[in-house]
């Protein structure tokens, strides 16, 4: 129990800290409350693939020597914390969610892994995800499925599932995802939590094991807007070993995040709320507009014309990029081996064929053949072009408005199993936040009530100008203090 009689995992990560930094709580006793939590209902919720508790107490209790000696790091230092299975971690397996990178110990960490240490972050583990950041619903993991905790018989979403499950289930107080088309925010949307994918560059990549180079990046995920915005500040920045990082020097997010929304232009694109999205879907994002009307924004219509060729584009390009980065795995230098064959060309297939799961391997020969030559011109040069197309329909839209809102996705989360047999329904899924990532755009999803009929968190998108992170999170706090906090989910309660 926190002072005020909560449940110490009922706090954000921003009051905790506060805590902290008062001693009202050690971080010795939080990360031990989080990992008993986490005994207590993984085995319903799937969201870790490791937990990593010796390291996790040994962090607690140096965060509170700190403490004692007066030397507090900042925010969240002593905040457990933990990071999708895709960033290396040193000396911890790495599998991406893969068998082919069963038992794959890395021998350093990622850039964002390395930042949130050095700030005193506590590691509680590794986090379930679907092979390769590949998916929607976390279905694709090659080790267990992930539920979501507002309805265990529903996906949690994806491909950065355990990272929602795992911050809206209580285990965790924030998580790092991946965002390549949407994996950030559409399972944030789905499990009511605050996802951010930052702008391309705006986060290293450094050690992030790549699904798609030119869309990857790298996001936190919180309970709070306050809470991503902390986590977005800790890792952001120039980063000397991913040389497609930004060498812009990164805003103060904490510094505007009140500063409400009195003023701003909230664009509505018109292609967001046409038909096929669903009407309790709409019901709640149309009342999150009107209450940013209602605190002073001023709602103008936009148009974005080319989104309906946003998913086609973008599943020619990410393919094409995925089929050249997991050319690495051959059985040679990470990870799954197999044993016997001819020589090493066997030993290569076989190897590919035991650890690849089934979307890894159509995404691998999607790729192949749209790189092909002969091919090239008609698949992968055109969605390129595809891709400036939507840049510009952004930069018109952005002519007039400060920050684009609507849906992050049609439906709130699905059945396990509805759509795992039907990929282009699970491609679908991801309508509205691929064109973010082609765009190169920063894109936030943010709890904006639950569904009327089946009490499922919503998520609102808003995607705003290149390295405007601080408009998002500023127009997403005001929505948040408008509505306020949404309860524990019942699947873990
Ligand atoms: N669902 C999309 C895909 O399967 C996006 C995944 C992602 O953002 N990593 O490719």
């Amino acid at each position: 129990m926190s002072a005020d009689g909560r449940d110490l995992l009922d706090l954000s990560l921003v009051e905790l800290a506060a805590s902290l930094a008062a001693k009202r709580v050690s971080a010795r006793e939080v990360t031990d409350a989080a990992l008993a939590h986490i005994e207590r209902t993984d085995a319903r919720v799937g969201a870790f693939l490791e937990v990593t508790a010796g390291k996790a107490r040994a962090q607690a209790t140096a965060a509170d020597e700190r403490a004692a000696r007066g030397r507090r790091l900042g925010p969240v230092d002593g905040v457990p914390i933990a990071l999708k299975d895709l960033f290396l971690t040193r000396g911890v397996e790495t599998t991406c969610g893969s068998r082919i990178l069963e038992g794959f110990v890395p021998p350093f960490d990622a850039t964002a892994v390395e930042r949130l240490e050095a700030a005193g972050a506590v590691l509680l583990g590794k986090l379930n995800m679907d092979e390769f950041a590949m998916g929607s619903s976390t279905e694709n993991s090659a080790f267990k499925p992930c539920h979501n905790p507002w309805d265990l018989a529903r996906t949690p979403g994806g491909s950065s599932g355990g990272s929602a499950a795992a911050v809206s289930a209580r285990q965790a107080f924030g998580s790092l995802g991946t965002d390549t088309g949407g994996s950030i925010r559409e399972p944030a949307a789905f499990c009511g939590v605050v996802g951010m994918k930052p702008t391309y560059g705006r986060v290293s990549r450094y050690g992030v094991i790549a699904f798609a180079s030119s869309l990857d990046q790298v996001g936190p995920l919180g309970r709070s807007v306050g809470d991503a915005a902390v986590l977005l500040q800790t890792i952001a920045g120039r980063d000397e070993r991913d040389m497609t990082s930004s060498p812009r020097p990164v805003d103060d997010y904490l510094a505007s995040l009140e500063g409400g929304a009195r003023g701003l232009r909230i664009g509505v694109p018109r292609e967001w709320l046409e038909a096929g999205v669903e009407a309790g879907v709409e019901r709640r994002v149309r009342e999150a507009l009107a209450a940013y009307e209602r605190m002073g924004a001023r709602l103008v219509d936009v148009s974005l014309p080319h989104t309906r060729y946003g998913i086609a584009a973008y599943y020619l390009i990410a393919p094409a990029e995925a089929s050249s980065n997991l050319a690495r795995y051959d059985g040679v230098r990470y990870g799954l081996r197999t044993q016997g064959g001819a020589g090493l060309g066997d030993m290569y297939g076989e190897t590919r064929r035991q650890g690849f799961g089934p979307e890894a391997k159509r995404r691998i020969m999607l790729g192949t053949y749209a790189l092909s030559a002969g091919y090239y011109d008609a698949y992968y040069l055109r969605a390129q072009k595809v891709r400036t197309l939507l840049r510009r329909d952004f930069d018109r839209a952005f002519e007039t408005c400060d920050v684009v809102a609507g849906p992050v996705t049609p439906t709130v989360a699905f059945r396990l199993g509805e759509k795992v047999d039907d990929p282009l329904q699970m491609y679908l899924a991801d309508v509205f936040t691929v064109t973010c990532n082609l765009a190169a755009l920063p894109g936030l999803s943010l709890p904006c009530g639950l569904h009327p009929v089946e009490q499922l968190p919503v998520g609102l998108q808003l995607v705003g100008r290149p390295f405007d992170e601080a408009t998002l999170f500023r127009t997403a706090r005001a929505l948040e203090r408008e509505l306020g906090p949404l309860p524990r989910p019942p699947g873990v309660s």
